[in-house]
Order: C-alpha cells, then sequence, then structure tokens
C-alpha cells in the first residue's frame, strides 16, 4: 500500500483550492519591534510586521525579558512534570493569582495554551453538568467549537452577537434546563465587541451559565487590562473569564477564572489539565511581569488605541476599503484569495512588509482580508509607508479603491 498518496492527494486538494499555507521564516529583534529579519530564499532582509498578535510588544518588554531570564537562570528550565507528578512550583502558583486578581475571581488554572483552556475547560464544565445545553455564538473560535465537541452534551448556535436568537433558544431551553452560554468577547477577524452586559442580562433571566473567551481584550481593555468584561463593568457577573498569555502579555500559556468549585472541580477533572506537563516557571514568571506591569501602566493601551485610530484614518483617506470596526483590528478588505495572497506575497517580497492573507476557513469564502494590528510600535512614518505600499499594490493587482473614504467614525 502506498500510504504517501493519501497525504500527496490530500496537499493537491489545497494547493487547487489556493488554501496552501507558507509559513516565513522571521527573527524578530527584542528592542526594535515591530522590526524583524525575514530569513527569505534569497538571503536576510528586514521586514516591518504588521500582524502580530503580540499585540503591545509585550514579548520584548525589558521586564518581561528579564523576569524570564532571571527565573529560568534560578531555578532552571522545565516544570519536572505534570502537577499531580512535579508538585506546583512557586512561579505557578504566583501567576494563578495574579491572574485570579486581575478578573476579580476566587481562582484561576492555568494550561498549555489558550486552545487548551478552551477546549478541555468547556468540555469538563459540560460533562460536569447533568443535561446541559450549550448556546454557542456562531463565530467562536475553533478552541471552543472543539471543547464544546468534546463536552458531548446537546448543542445550539445562536447567530452572532443576536440577542433575540439567543433569547428565543434561552426561552425554548426552558426554565429548568442547565444552559452554558459560550462567546467570546472580541472577536478578532472583524474587531467587533460582543453585547456582554446584554448578554448577561439574558443569563440571569434565564437562569444561564456564561463563558467568555476574552483572548483578544486581556491586557489591553479595562483599567487594569482585565479585558472587555472589566471595561464594560461586567465581570462580576460572568461565570468563567477565559484568556491567553501568549497575545497582548506576549508569553505563553491559556487560563480560566472563576468561582472556587468551578475551577477546582476543572482541576480536578480536566483531561488536557491533568496529563501534560505543567509550563515553564520562566514562561509564568514572564507572564506575571506582563500582567502586574499591564495592571498599572495605561501607555500601551492608550497608544495602542491611537494607533490603530490612526491607522485606520489614513489607509481610508486613502480610499483603502478599511472594514469598519471598533477596536484594535484594522481589517482590509480584499475579497478573492488568490489576490489576497498576491498582496501579501508583493508586500513581502518588495516592500517588507510582513502581513499575512487572511482566507477561508479562518474568514468565509469572499470575505477574504488583510488583517492588520498596529501596536503601540508602530509610528506614522511606518503607516505612511503601508499606506503607499498597499496603494501600489492595489493599483497593480487591480483591487478596488473607495471613491469617498468612510465617514469618520
Ligand atoms: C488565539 C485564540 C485562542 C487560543 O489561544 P492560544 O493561547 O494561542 O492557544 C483562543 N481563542 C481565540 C478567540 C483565539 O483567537
Amino acid at each position: 500500500m502506498d500510504y504517501s498518496q493519501f497525504f500527496s492527494a490530500a496537499l493537491n486538494r489545497l494547493h487547487d483550492e489556493r488554501r496552501y499555507r507558507v509559513f516565513a521564516d522571521l527573527e524578530r529583534i527584542a528592542g526594535r519591534f515591530p522590526h524583524a529579519i525575514w530569513h527569505s530564499p534569497k538571503g536576510q532582509r528586514n521586514v516591518v510586521i504588521w500582524c502580530s498578535n503580540d499585540y503591545l510588544g509585550m514579548g520584548q518588554h525589558p521586564k518581561v525579558v528579564g523576569a524570564m531570564v532571571e527565573t529560568a537562570t534560578r531555578v532552571g528550565t522545565g516544570a519536572g512534570g505534570t502537577r499531580n507528578i512535579a508538585g506546583t512550583h512557586h512561579p505557578l502558583v504566583q501567576l494563578e493569582a495574579e491572574l485570579a486578581d486581575l478578573h476579580g475571581k476566587d481562582a484561576a488554572l492555568l494550561f498549555t495554551s489558550g486552545y487548551v483552556s478552551n477546549q478541555t475547560g468547556i468540555a469538563t464544565i459540560a460533562k460536569l453538568i447533568p443535561n446541559c445545553l450549550i448556546l454557542s455564538d456562531a463565530l467562536n473560535h475553533n478552541s471552543m467549537i472543539e471543547g464544546i465537541r468534546q463536552g458531548g452534551c446537546e448543542r445550539k448556535i445562536f447567530r452572532h452577537s443576536d440577542l433575540a436568537h439567543l433569547e428565543e433558544l434561552l426561552r425554548e431551553a426552558g426554565p429548568d434546563r442547565p444552559k452554558l452560554i459560550a462567546c467570546e468577547s472580541l472577536y478578532s477577524m472583524d474587531g467587533d465587541v460582543a453585547p456582554l452586559a446584554q448578554i448577561c442580562d439574558l443569563a440571569e433571566r434565564y437562569g444561564a451559565m456564561t463563558y467568555v473567551d476574552e483572548v483578544h481584550a486581556v491586557g489591553m481593555y479595562g483599567p487594569r487590562g482585565g479585558g472587555i468584561a472589566e471595561r464594560d463593568g461586567v465581570m462580576h457577573r460572568i461565570d468563567v473569564l477565559e484568556g491567553t498569555l501568549a497575545k497582548a502579555f506576549g508569553c505563553l500559556g491559556g487560563y480560566i477564572a472563576g468561582r472556587a468549585e468551578i475551577i477546582d472541580a476543572v482541576r480536578s477533572y480536566a483531561p488536557g489539565f491533568i496529563f501534560t506537563t505543567a509550563l515553564p516557571p520562566a514562561i509564568c514568571s514572564a507572564a506575571t511581569a506582563a500582567i502586574r506591569h499591564l495592571k498599572t501602566s495605561n501607555w500601551e493601551r492608550e497608544r495602542h488605541q491611537d494607533r490603530a485610530a490612526r491607522l485606520k484614518a489614513i489607509l481610508n483617506a486613502a480610499g483603502l476599503p478599511v472594514m469598519s470596526s471598533d477596536t484594535h483590528i484594522v481589517p482590509l478588505f480584499v475579497g478573492d484569495p488568490e489576490k489576497c495572497k498576491r498582496a501579501t506575497d508583493i508586500l513581502l517580497e518588495e516592500h517588507g512588509i510582513y502581513i499575512q492573507p487572511i482566507n477561508y476557513p479562518t474568514v468565509p469564502k469572499g470575505a477574504e482580508r488583510l488583517r492588520i494590528t498596529p501596536s503601540p510600535y508602530h509610528d506614522d512614518g511606518l503607516m505612511d509607508g503601508l499606506a503607499e505600499a498597499l496603494l501600489q499594490v492595489w493599483e497593480r493587482l487591480g483591487l478596488p479603491l473607495r471613491k469617498q473614504p468612510m465617514a469618520a467614525e
């Protein structure tokens, strides 16, 4: 039997659909974010990164790097095993306390990644609630969908952020059925924000539990970086908040925070927590440093919002099809997978600008786009250069410009 043919055929399908992904070989330069080195097929090139989820550049912050180096030097690299075997190393204890405090919850539980926290967290919560019905937003991240699937209970999908539809499903389920509403606070492809206060209203009215993924908001929103729920004053009304340490906090790891008994039950039952080695102490110390810094420093958050607003204005004034967004995400509409990929290839090769194409299945077919995430460190000069390069690419690929810039938001 020729087993290779199965894999080659699978790859060919992706090539045929123009969905085969190529990853650039990049090397970030600490202290010079967002500048990086691209190890291109033709040699090393300097590039500017425009699509990092290290939204605030915390991955190169001296306090964060310093904490990682100091801890690794003092206690070594690995955690030495699962927490069941190795116990919990002290930096991890401190990190979980920091996270519980960030969200105003009794406790927090750390996982290998945000993906794993959703997958094993939601699955475990769902399994511990008899006859649970999960109401899931249509645009939830794959990690939540996988968690819901593994939870094995019934699930219904409500139209994206559609309160009337959610209410209809809650009413249908009746007051006696246990219900879990699962959604995100900030959807990272369109940059829109969920109506969390109204979702909490509905949850309270119909007796549902709430689980909110704040991955694209922690560190960046709220007076202490607690996320959209903190900003909107509803943190205490949400049962479980989930977040990542890998985006605005610049490290690695995911977590859930909530009431003591929920967190303790997940700790005790979740296979994706129990059977895997804990994150290394140095990573935990670095994440703690990032969280602590962003609890008191508003400079990054304010500058981040300022930069996003500025970039939207510049691109919009140039007639480029910026999609409206109330957040730090700046999506630029392309609407064609081939041109989307071509545009990013030209940007990288000819302009030293790194932006990933966002194609199906990350977004629906026909909604292909460039997703730009300016950080506090993208200055006006870089933005003007980006607009210039985009205009050239738009012309070359025959992509339409707006005749009339959108009215300012
Ligand atoms: C990135 C992402 C995750 C996964 O977080 P990682 O820490 O990168 O594993 C979960 N939810 C959403 C909405 C995400 O975008």
